[in-house]
């Protein structure tokens, strides 16, 4: 079954075109990855599907038309994204954060708060300090975390990556690749294409606006194209 199905989208800003006719699905349970370079529309993209922008085209999530919902009727069908940039909130306490997250979930009931904290020690180590004060992977985690309280089947990140040590982005994605094997469909955006396509079943190249791609993320890995492009020396 396609958990997330998306035909001929578009984005524009005025004169700027950030997605065009862009197609791509997740089926349920798979790790689905969009690379490309900054600026590509990944973003857009990505926005668009939770709502937070203006778009056409057919969006279907668990078999729903959910292009005319706003964004928090898509949260509460089950779709979380974990924006760039992490927006937390910078002077409330880690257990805030927590509860401001955990008031719209499903069940609203402190057992959410208390599973992150078993995945996250070290949140729970830090939950009365303020979340500004985080480290750049903790407070990547607390974001993560505020997502996973909704209890999402369909949770989308955006470069979760960015500004983190080489060390904790391999963290990152180790907890990512659990959250997707405990049965949590995800799309990820990432600039780090070599670290995100080693952890994804499929993958999709985005560049300037247009998405291609699709196939397995192996073959994605080999692509001498792509490495050129996209994979740095490392
Ligand atoms: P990055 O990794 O830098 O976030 P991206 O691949 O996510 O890049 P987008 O942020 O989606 O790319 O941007 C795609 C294009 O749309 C860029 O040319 C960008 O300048 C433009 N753009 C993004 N947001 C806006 C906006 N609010 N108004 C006008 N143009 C925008």
């Amino acid at each position: 079954m396609k958990m997330l199905d998306i035909q001929e989208l578009n984005v524009r800003y005025g004169v700027v075109r950030a997605v065009l006719d862009a197609h791509l699905h997740v089926n349920d349970g798979e790790l689905v990855v969009v690379v490309g370079a900054n600026g590509a529309g990944k973003s857009s993209l990505l926005r668009a599907i939770a709502g937070l922008n203006k778009h056409r085209g057919q969006i279907e999530f668990a078999g729903k038309a959910i292009s005319g919902l706003r964004a928090e009727q898509r949260v509460k069908l089950g779709l979380s994204l974990v924006p760039e940039g992490r927006h937390i909130f910078g002077r409330m306490s880690v257990l805030e954060n927590l509860q401001v997250a955990n008031w719209g979930s499903r069940t609203n009931s402190n057992a959410e708060i208390a599973d992150v904290f078993a995945r996250f020690p070290r949140l729970d180590e830090r939950k009365h300090q303020t979340a500004a004060t985080l480290s750049g992977g903790e407070q990547q985690m607390l974001a993560l975390s505020r997502a996973l309280i909704r209890q999402p089947s369909l949770l989308m990140l955006d470069e979760p990556s960015m500004g983190l040590a080489p060390k904790i982005v391999a963290q990152m994605f180790e907890i990512i690749r659990e959250i997707n094997a405990a049965g949590t469909s995800v799309l990820l955006i990432e600039q780090n294409a070599r670290m995100a396509l080693s952890i994804a079943n499929r993958g999709y190249l985005m560049e300037t606006g247009t998405l291609s791609g699709g196939g397995d993320a192996r073959v994605m890995l080999d692509d001498e194209r792509l490495h050129e492009a996209y994979f740095g020396k490392s």
